[in-house]
């Protein structure tokens, strides 16, 4: 057992605590005297004493306060990763996960993927023998309960990074509360930076009626604690602009050169809202730095990113020099950056938003809320006070911006979320105990598309086998439904190929100025048939190439990309034999292709506008206007019917990733989905 500390209760039985124990740090290595000086490191004994004696615990404190890190290790250090069992961490983002498991690695001196390890999708570095504190995203550990409904190897489950509120998470912590009443030995550690911890609290509360404080030592008590680690964060300057400003990343660019000019040492973070946005400020900083940005060391920091450029991220930045961090949102919360002084906020980020009335998911620049502002300010007061420059006005933070977001369950597709509850044996999902309850039209609209994928049968059940099937691909329902049809069609060595590269950002070396040579280098790539072939022919220079670096780079192809889609590449093929699918190829039967394809996508089918000569499309269920995006071979093309695969949008919907259909095959497709009616030409 561990010591007790002195305890305070609250009025509605969470445990607040008080802390007192204090370290002598003689004669330690540097890296346990590093993990001393953190925050939560004070909280060690209430944190352990609280997991062994609450079901959940819910711990709240700033970031870089040791949450992610110590938390696995105290747990471990205190017996809970005995017995064969483990502990799991999770992460909403894969980059987080990766960074966080090999720090952790690091401060134990063990090598990555022995007793610590990490599994994203298409990424296991653990060992089953030696592993005992696992980090993973929160998706690969939903997942894993297909195999085991109990997640019974795990004594403790951190759910990390609970205030993002990712689907996933919410999805998660609803499936945890139910395992919890199976499994009165598991433990659940909630925590976050910031943190309703009253609502996480009451919605983890299972017990009708308070218990008396002498319960039985193995029953833990059923209401939560709740801890909060003290931060010591320094003060931010808060620093805005007087005039909404009209374009954020040149004043993202030009607050960077004027803080580099005027203010002191100390590194800068900068938040833009994804990767495009990144590579054009970074090529606007460089364009600059022969100039005048002498001493400025500028860095991308978004998911995907290869992992040469994550360490340097982590590492120290060189004496006289500066470093600029250009990052999306993960630098928010989820990652830790020593040595920022300076912050920049753009005031956006990416999010997905879904209307269930028009059956669009899309990703949208939005602006953030104001929790999301303080966070950012926050990681400039890390080492010392620092500024955080926002790019939007005073008075637009005050009275515009929303207090906190919205949950990711209430503006998402939940197709992917519907297959994994059904696949777990959920089946009353509008009746299922949600942390945010999701619309009842986004269900609607789930069970509708999955029972025209022939996923659900007309219970509303998984159909056998292709709802199983579906469900065990670790890919987007409609992306797994394309590969299973690949196998009526004779072309599964092909639809594997183009599966594995939608799964990732972009197969295109970006950035650095050259669009048009990129361009020119995509032409030679070019099928008629859309982008989805032109992905194959891409994947064929890069395999007869013998996957050359050299190759990639002459034709504008990012080559980690491409190792990465051949490595999921294998995976896909694996678990295609594993559900009896035959690995063939269609030697170029690009109809088979096109045919597969849209038995998965048939509800993002479009059809060009009669009369339209600016590539006005809409789509087939419900007329809303789309446009092919730049980027897509077909961009111009406009050939009248087509599917697409996602859609963004910025001044329109764009639709990405485009192939060319025959609009009878959205018939044969999906029967029940679409009548004839609404297939024939539009009286004009
Ligand atoms: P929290 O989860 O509370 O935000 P973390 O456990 O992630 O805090 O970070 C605690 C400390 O560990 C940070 O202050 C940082 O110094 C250090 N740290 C975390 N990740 C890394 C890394 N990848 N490289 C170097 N130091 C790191
Ligand atoms: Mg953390």
């Amino acid at each position: 057992g561990t010591e007790k500390p002195r305890l305070v209760e609250d009025e509605e039985g969470g445990v607040l605590f008080y802390t007192a124990a204090a370290s002598s740090g003689y004669g330690l290595a540097s890296i346990e005297k590093q993990r001393q000086r953190l925050p939560v490191y004070k909280y060690r004994t209430a944190i352990l004493y609280l997991v062994e004696t609450h079901a959940t615990t819910i711990i709240v404190g700033e970031t870089g306060s040791g949450k992610t890190t110590q938390i696995p290790q105290y747990l471990k250090e205190s017996g809970w990763a005995e017995g064969g069992r483990m502990i799991a961490c999770t992460q909403p983002r894969r980059l987080a996960v990766q960074t966080v498991a090999s720090r952790v690695a690091e401060e134990m001196g063990v090598k990555l993927g022995e007793e610590v390890g990490y599994t994203i999708r298409f990424e296991d570095i653990t060992n089953n023998e030696l592993t005992r504190i696992k980090f993973l995203t929160d998706g690969v550990l939903l997942r894993e309960m297909m195999d085991d409904p109990l997640l019974g190897k795990y004594s403790v489950i951190m759910v990390d990074e609970a205030h993002e509120r990712s689907l996933s998470t919410d999805i998660l912590l609803g499936l945890l509360k139910k395992i919890q009443r199976r499994r009165p030995d598991l433990r659940l550690v909630i925590s976050s930076a910031t943190i309703e911890a009253r609502s996480m609290a009451s919605f983890f509360n299972t017990s009708r009626k308070r218990q008396g404080r002498d319960d039985g030592e193995h029953v833990p008590r059923k209401e939560p604690a709740i801890l909060s680690v003290e931060g010591r964060g320094f003060n931010v300057q808060i620093c805005y602009v007087e005039e909404p400003v009209p374009d954020y990343i040149r004043a993202a660019v030009s607050t960077v050169c004027s803080i580099h000019d005027e203010e002191s040492m100390g590194d800068i973070l900068v938040f833009l809202t994804g990767q495009d946005d990144i590579d054009a400020a970074i090529q606007l900083l460089t364009e600059d730095s022969h100039s005048r940005k002498q001493g400025l060391i500028v860095l991308p920091l978004y998911s995907g990113l290869p992992r040469a450029d994550q360490d340097i991220i982590f590492s120290p930045t060189p004496r006289g020099k500066r470093k600029v961090i250009i990052s999306t949102n993960i630098a928010e919360t989820s990652l830790t950056l020593e040595g920022v002084v300076y912050v920049v906020d753009c005031g956006f980020s990416k999010q997905r938003f879904y209307n269930p009335m028009i059956d669009i998911e899309n990703l949208v620049v939005t602006p953030i809320s104001k929790a999301s502002a303080r966070q950012r300010a926050g990681r400039a007061g890390r080492i010392r006070p620092g500024k955080c420059y926002r790019l939007y006005t005073e008075e637009y933070f005050i009275n515009e911006m929303s207090a906190d977001g919205i949950p990711e369950m209430q503006r998402s597709n939940l197709v992917s979320c519907v297959i994994q509850l059904k696949a777990l044996g959920i089946d009353n999902i509008l009746g299922f105990d949600w942390p945010a309850s999701p619309s009842p039209e986004a269900l609607i609209r789930a069970l509708e598309v999955l029972y025209s994928l022939g996923v659900l049968d007309d219970d509303a059940k998984l159909t056998s086998p292709a709802g199983f099937q579906v469900a065990e691909i670790p890919l987007d329902p409609m992306v797994s439904k394309m590969i299973l049809a690949s196998n009526d069609y004779g072309c599964s060595e092909e639809v594997i190929t183009i599966a594995a590269v939608l799964s990732i950002q972009s197969i295109w070396f970006s950035g650095r100025g050259a669009q048009k040579e990129l361009d020119e280098a995509r032409l030679r790539f070019a099928a008629a048939e859309g982008d989805h072939v032109t992905f194959l022919n891409v994947y064929k220079g890069f395999i007869g190439s013998g996957k050359s670096s050299n190759w990639c780079h002459k034709n504008h192809v990012n080559y980690h990309a491409m190792k990465k889609v051949d490595e999921i590449r294998q995976q896909l093929r694996r678990i295609a034999q594993r559900l009896g699918i035959a690995l063939k190829s269609c030697e170029g039967d690009m109809k088979a292709v096109r045919k597969a394809v849209t038995a998965g996508f048939f509800a993002n089918a479009c059809r060009l506008e009669a009369f339209s000569h600016n590539g006005l499309y809409k789509t087939v269920r419900s007329s809303q206007e789309v446009y092919i995006h730049p980027s897509s071979v077909l961009f111009r093309v406009n050939p009248k019917w087509v599917v697409f695969h996602s859609i963004v949008s910025t001044d329109r919907q764009y639709m990405r990733n485009v192939i060319t259909i025959d609009p009878s095959w959205l018939t044969e497709a999906a029967p029940q989905f679409y009548q004839q009616q609404q297939l024939k030409p539009r009286p004009h």
